[in-house]
């Protein structure tokens, strides 16, 4: 990857996310290791690592902000997940645009602002 810190999200699109774990993968010669089985797996452990960061803590939105190391390393789970899941999608050969468009679909159904409008966040 570039030393490029000028890669912000307004200016990236997917293909760049796709492109660079596919290149670091392939560089490293880890496809045979990437199956579907090992990245889901993968992406639960980084989740996991995530979530740990959190364990028996009950941090405000306002300590977490304001604490920079731990949000450092929820940064850094956070990717972790997001490459993962991007690997995943890369070896599923899926377009994330197709399937994020088709399930927020179904969630707007499911989850209608209609019936979904103050606060409640289950069905009756
Ligand atoms: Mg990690």
């Amino acid at each position: 990857m570039n030393e490029n810190h000028e890669v912000k999200d307004l200016r990236t699109n997917i293909s760049f996310f796709k492109k660079e774990v596919k290149k670091f993968v392939e560089d490293r010669n880890w496809n045979q290791y990437h199956t579907p089985k090992n990245l889901v797996q993968a992406i639960n452990c980084e989740a996991g690592e995530l979530s740990q960061l959190l364990l028996f803590k009950d941090y405000t939105m306002e300590e977490i902000l304001n604490n920079k190391e731990l949000l450092s390393y929820i940064s850094d789970e956070i990717a972790d997940v997001f490459i993962y899941l991007i690997s995943l999608i890369n070896a599923l050969d899926l377009d994330l645009s197709q399937i994020f468009i088709k399930k927020m679909e179904k969630n707007k159904k499911k989850y209608s602002s209609k019936e979904f409008n103050n606060g409640i966040y289950y069905k009756k």
